[in-house]
Parts: structure tokens; C-alpha cells; sequence
């Protein structure tokens, strides 16, 4: 875990446990479960009934300074300005990266916006896995709550857990006799199994989608509970997806555009009644491809789909990455370990797809085929047609 994220749309990164269990289409290649194999007393196991592993207290007290640090530092025509001292005047003097000083009267200061670092919270683990010990939540939760400076991306698979977990997390509170870590945890257990409030003003809640089907069962549960930002992390993308399709049969809901704000669904998930209507809906899509040693090509269809829904609707999109693959051209690519994503995502063959070996190039594009090459993470790198893809939800 680093101090620093290197992933692109968080500032920080924090695992308040390590270890997981596999759940999901997405979770076919866990990279922390490849990286826990090197040392699984430090960080966890995969899979029902294996350990999962609390991070150190020395971890625990990296979002308090992160906190700190956000509360002394304000924004100034877009430079970050850190406030270290006080005048004999009362005014405050800050620096800003390249180390210049500058003094603000404590009005003008408080006028600058506020610098609100993401902190993303799991890459090692879900934070709503259910064989998590709950007492653990209630630590994360009353973390959360004391680091009001932060914007913590809360991403899980399980988003459906939710309900459960906080139920869970009510029930493991006494009533009397609280710390203040307890009842900080309750207040947010409550806000998030009724109408949110103020005390969610600083969580942006994500469940992952990979494909059609993720989205039809998570994203109607996401949408029903309260965050100061929803977002979807399409991340590995194996499938396209259409965030304004109806639900068709056998789906868990009727209609749901998850954009525009008329959602209508009935229906029940998880044992859970659901019946809402016009309510604020999707706030961030973030799309990207696979990495590591046995990655799935991403077609670059699916990529510009969920781009141009998101530009129809003014909706923020983060192109994170290729991944392993990228498109290409197959007559530039002969040395390279190459093949063709098929257009539905049932999965990429190569050097051709099964019973489509007479066809050439041409012939398979015309099907939606896409020619795909495996370069490297760094190679593929993070241009979609030509140009990065860095939106983000407006600061408040
Ligand atoms: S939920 Fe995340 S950490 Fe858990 S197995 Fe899936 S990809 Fe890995």
C-alpha cells in the first residue's frame, strides 16, 4: 500500500484490511490475491472462511494526517497553499509547492475553496465483505466520519451488502455507555439505512460494473442510497453496457435509466423492497481495461459507448486506463500477441475467433469484431481516440 496513490482518480489509498473473497467477473484475475500469495500474514487471504488481516495502527492513523493536512490547505487560482504558521498580526502564512510564501488575512483565507483529497478505501480488499469482522466497519466508519476534510471513494462489488452490514453494524453498538468512535459509526449506519443527511457529505459511494449484468443487479441498489457522489467504476470493462436500457426479463428491475433522474423500479433485491422515483441519479463513470499476466482485451466500442452516454448527459468520464490490450491494426501488429475481442464480450480468441477462421481482417470488423493487441499497461497507455479522458465530479 503507498502512501501516494498511483492510480489516478484517488489522491491516497488506504486498506483497512487486507483479503477477500472472489464475487464477481471482475474478480477473475485480483491482483491482491496474486500479490497476498507473497505474504499472507500481512496481507490476507482469499476465499470463504480464510483470515482477513487488520492493517496496523501505524495505517490507521494515515487518514487522521491526510485529514490535517486537507484542513490547512486551500486552493488558490488552482495551486494548492499550505497554511504553517500565524503572524504576530493573526494573519496566516502559507507556501505553495514551489515553496513561496504568501500571508492571508484569516477572511481571505477562509474565502479560498477547500483542497478535498479522494482517498480510496480498499485496493486489497471490499470494504463491505461480509466475513469481515464487524467491530473492523465500525473502525472504518467512525474514520470516516472524524476525517471530514477527506472524500473517501467507497467502491465495493457488494453493494447489496450495504443494508446488511450497516444492520449489522446498529446491532454491535450498545445503546449507552458509547465512545464517541461508536456513536460517530451509528450516526452513519442510520443516515445510510434512511435518508442520508449531512453526515455523508463526504462520501462518494462506487459499486463496480464490468458488464450488462453487474449493472442490472448493483446499479439499482446504488442509486437507492444516499452519497454526496455515486459512481461507477467500469473497471475491467468485459462487456458493453448500456446505463439506459430497461431491465429485460428476468432482470431485477422494470426501468431504470441511471441517468436521468426518472428511474422507476419495483422489485425486490436482497430481500429488500425497492419503489422509488425521480431521484438523483449517477454522478462519475470511470472505464478501463485489464492488467496483469492473464488480462482480457477491452473492445474500444464498449470504452466509447459508455463515453458518448455520459456526454449525452453531462456526466463526468475517467478513462483510467487500456490495460494489458489495446486496438490495433493487424497488419502493424504481426509480432505481437494479438487477436479479436468479440463485440458482446464473450470472450477474446485468438489469432481468430472459433468457427470464423476463414474470415479475414475486414470481414471481422465488419461483424464488431476488434482487432486487439497485448502491449503492455504502459505501452497501451490512456488515450481514447486520441485524448485523455479526466473528468470528475464538481468539488462542492
Ligand atoms: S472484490 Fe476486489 S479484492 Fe475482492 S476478490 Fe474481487 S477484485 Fe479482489
Amino acid at each position: 500500500m503507498a502512501e501516494n496513490s498511483k492510480i489516478e482518480w484517488t489522491t491516497h489509498t488506504f486498506n483497512p484490511w487486507r483479503g477477500c473473497t472472489k464475487w464477481s467477473p471482475g474478480c477473475a484475475n485480483c491482483y491482491a490475491e496474486t500479490l497476498s500469495k507473497r505474504n499472507p500474514a500481512v496481507l490476507g487471504e482469499w476465499g470463504p472462511g480464510k483470515p482477513r488481516v487488520l492493517a496496523s495502527a501505524r495505517m490507521w492513523k494515515q487518514p487522521i494526517k491526510w485529514d490535517i493536512t486537507a484542513n490547512n490547505t486551500r486552493l488558490l487560482n488552482g495551486e494548492k497553499m499550505l497554511r504553517y504558521q500565524m503572524t504576530s498580526d493573526g494573519d496566516f502564512k502559507a507556501y505553495d509547492t514551489k515553496a513561496k510564501t504568501t500571508i492571508f488575512r484569516p477572511d481571505v483565507w477562509a474565502a479560498l475553496p477547500a483542497w478535498r483529497p479522494r482517498v480510496f478505501c480498499a485496493s486489497l480488499a471490499d470494504w463491505l465483505d461480509d466475513e469481515v469482522p464487524i467491530e473492523w466497519l465500525v473502525r472504518l466508519m467512525a474514520l470516516i466520519v472524524a476525517t471530514p476534510n477527506l472524500d473517501w471513494l467507497l467502491l465495493t462489488k457488494r453493494i447489496e451488502n450495504l443494508r446488511p452490514r450497516m444492520e449489522r453494524v446498529l446491532n454491535a453498538i450498545p445503546r449507552t455507555n458509547i465512545t464517541l468512535a461508536e456513536a460517530s459509526a451509528r450516526a452513519l449506519a442510520e443516515a445510510w439505512l434512511t435518508t442520508g443527511g449531512s453526515i455523508i457529505h463526504n462520501i462518494w459511494l462506487g459499486t463496480s460494473v464490468e458488464n450488462q449484468d453487474c449493472a442490472d443487479k448493483r446499479i439499482p441498489v446504488l442509486l437507492s442510497i444516499p452519497a454526496k457522489v455515486r459512481f461507477l467504476s467500469c473497471e475491467p470493462l468485459l462487456g458493453p453496457v448500456d446505463l439506459r436500457k430497461s431491465g429485460g426479463p428476468g432482470t431485477a428491475y422494470k426501468s431504470a435509466n441511471a441517468f436521468d433522474g426518472n428511474a422507476l423500479f419495483i422489485g425486490e433485491i436482497g430481500g429488500i423492497d425497492f419503489a422509488w422515483s425521480k431521484r438523483e441519479m449517477l454522478h462519475w463513470v470511470i472505464c478501463g481495461g485489464e492488467s496483469g499476466p492473464d488480462a482480457r482485451p477491452m473492445h474500444p466500442d464498449w470504452a466509447r459507448s459508455l463515453r458518448d452516454q455520459c456526454k449525452a448527459v453531462g456526466v463526468p468520464f475517467l478513462f483510467k486506463q487500456w490495460g494489458e490490450w489495446m486496438p490495433a491494426r493487424e497488419e502493424e501488429t504481426v509480432s505481437l500477441h494479438s487477436g479479436y475481442c468479440h463485440p458482446e464480450g464473450r470472450g477474446a480468441k485468438w489469432p481468430s475467433p472459433p468457427g470464423l477462421g476463414e474470415y479475414g481482417p475486414r470481414e471481422l470488423e465488419a461483424r464488431g469484431f476488434a482487432f486487439v493487441a497485448r502491449v503492455g499497461k504502459a505501452k497501451a497507455g490512456r488515450l481514447l481516440d486520441g485524448r485523455e479522458w479526466n473528468e470528475f465530479p464538481a468539488q462542492p
